[in-house]
């Protein structure tokens, strides 16, 4: 693992509870357009499909990044565009500190100790454990 890190692509949370880059440490909170939502959750917004009509208008969706008990990062895309993220696409209020989605967001990883699933509500901006 001496490869240099460009991207942070690969997260994790150490023992002492620091989430960072697992390359180069770099702190999650230096990475931009990470949202800590609480719970040891974080989302980003994600962009629509190129052609999307409604591209311009906020976010597609939203990257939800969590982690397992061994403090691997997980990550799943939840698309909020009806547009172009189709009939999967969940429903959206507000953004920022009033985001809310629904229905509920469970995670789909068969990650093997990511027994028990990973399963909660963005509401208010915050995560809300299922
Ligand atoms: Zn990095
Ligand atoms: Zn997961
Ligand atoms: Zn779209």
């Amino acid at each position: 693992m001496t490869q240099p890190c460009t991207y942070h692509w690969h997260l994790e949370k150490t023992p002492t509870g620091r989430i960072q880059c697992a390359e180069c440490q770099t702190h999650i909170t230096e990475i931009p357009s990470f949202v800590d939502i609480g719970h040891d959750v974080f989302i980003r917004p994600t962009m629509h499909s190129k052609t999307c009509a409604l591209r311009e208008e906020g976010p597609g969706g939203y990257l939800v990044l969590h982690f397992t008990a061994e403090g691997r990062g997980c990550e799943g895309t939840v698309p909020t565009c009806k547009a172009c993220g189709g009939d999967r696409a969940w429903d959206v209020v507000g953004e920022g500190p009033t985001l809310t989605l629904s229905p509920s967001i469970l995670c789909g990883a068969t990650i093997p100790d990511h027994a028990g699933g990973f399963h909660g509500f963005i509401q208010n901006g915050k995560w809300v454990q299922a």
